[in-house]
């Protein structure tokens, strides 16, 4: 089998696995309860979110843990608009979000919220001019994410907060990390809020962080019994413990991770740039585990079930419903074709280049067949 979707989920790290394994079986307790299991479990939860604070750079306090980054870019948004509606209701995203932020804002809209656009270059950085000139003194929000999930565009998040805080530092800044961390530097100094999924980084599924500057008031999006806390209800102790291993294990060797991927991604784009009827759609700022490109004349269904003969597994765009235009490269391209036609092949340090020829050569010989059908 050769797995090429590590943006879509990772498979978890063994070592991880034991964590989570070990923490399941000794550490029974509900940290909420008063008993010492409760007290052995509650501290075992307090190392880990004192590790993730260490290894993020922040403090224990502005650590939440969620199910994953949709809920933790559903706390961010909406709490965000909820405690600041007093202030305004003007909200700022990009057009290369994941798919969660923009069901949110129509979420929001629907509630009356003014939610804009931000303008990008045409490599996909977010546009700053415009960005400066849609800030209003009623704008409570912006949201950008640091890495695009489609076209991997990876943008300059400590420049847009300087941007933001200059034009009005009482705007919250939000960045959906889930695809930035474990594959480049993160720096929660540059956002007020910031989202995550542990399954990205070999972690399991099921959990997610929600970092909050402790300036930052969030209106609660969820209710129980404790009216303080923001995710109310019992903590998954394994999970939290099994994602400080995933967290600390993510962040080793990025360089030297980052640099072998680059040769791999350059390979595959090297062989299929030579093929008819192939675009690239990653642009100079993409990072190179996410190589996006459309097929222009095949349905990416058809070709990733021809694909799965060979067990060779790639992702389509992130709504992944059959037919539908992939939002990032529409949003780039404005070429319908193109964003009914894409495909995402995602890398890994597990990927290996004997893996990169193997797949090299079944993509070839799949897309000769599928587009000589096409020519029939
Ligand atoms: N944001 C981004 C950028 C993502 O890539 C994803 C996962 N595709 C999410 C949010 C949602 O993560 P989850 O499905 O784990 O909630």
């Amino acid at each position: 089998m050769i797995y090429l979707d590590y943006s879509a989920t990772t498979p978890i790290s063994f070592d991880v696995l034991d964590s989570y394994d070990k923490a399941s079986k000794e550490f029974i307790g509900n940290p909420n309860s008063l008993h010492s299991l409760g007290v052995k479990s509650k501290e075992l939860m307090n190392s880990a979110t004192k590790q993730i604070s260490e290894l993020l750079g922040v403090q224990e306090s502005e650590i939440l843990y969620t199910s994953g980054a949709t809920e933790s870019n559903n706390m961010a948004l909406i709490g965000t608009c909820f405690a600041n509606q007093k202030k305004g209701n003007h909200i700022l995203v990009s057009k290369l979000e994941h798919p969660s932020i923009y069901g949110i804002c129509a979420y929001l809209e629907k509630l009356g919220f003014e939610v804009e656009y931000v303008n990008h270059t045409e490599d996909g950085l977010v546009d700053f001019e415009d960005l400066k000139n849609k800030m209003r003194p009623t704008t409570v929000l912006v949201s950008i994410c640091s890495v695009n999930s489609e076209l991997g565009v990876r943008q300059p998040i400590k420049t847009i907060r300087q941007i933001i805080k200059k034009e009005n530092p009482n705007v919250i800044f939000h960045s959906d990390m889930t695809q930035a961390l474990g594959k480049i530097p993160v720096n929660l100094k540059d956002v007020d809020l910031a989202s995550f999924s542990i399954h990205k980084i070999y972690g399991p599924k099921g959990i997610g962080l929600l970092y909050k500057n402790r300036e930052v008031r969030l209106a609660p999006i969820l209710f129980g019994s404790n009216k303080e806390d923001l995710k109310p209800g019992t903590p998954a102790v394994p999970l939290i413990a099994a994602a400080a291993k995933a967290i600390r294990l993510s962040l080793q060797d990025l360089d030297r991770k980052e640099t072998f991927i680059r040769k791999l991604n350059e390979k595959i784009v090297e062989e299929v740039s030579i093929l008819n009827d192939v675009v690239v759609n990653s642009t100079k700022y993409s990072i190179p585990h996410i190589l996006n490109m459309s097929l222009l004349n095949i349905r990416p269904e058809t070709f990733i079930h021809a694909l799965e003969e060979y067990e060779i597994y790639i992702g389509t765009n992130t709504a992944c419903a059959s037919g539908e235009l992939s939002a990032s490269v529409m949003a780039l391209y404005e070429d319908k074709k193109r964003a009914s036609t894409t495909i995402r092949i995602s890398l890994s340090y597990l990927t290996t280049s004997e893996e990169i020829t193997r797949f090299l050569n079944c993509f070839q010989i799949v897309y000769k067949k599928l587009n000589s059908l096409m020519d029939d």
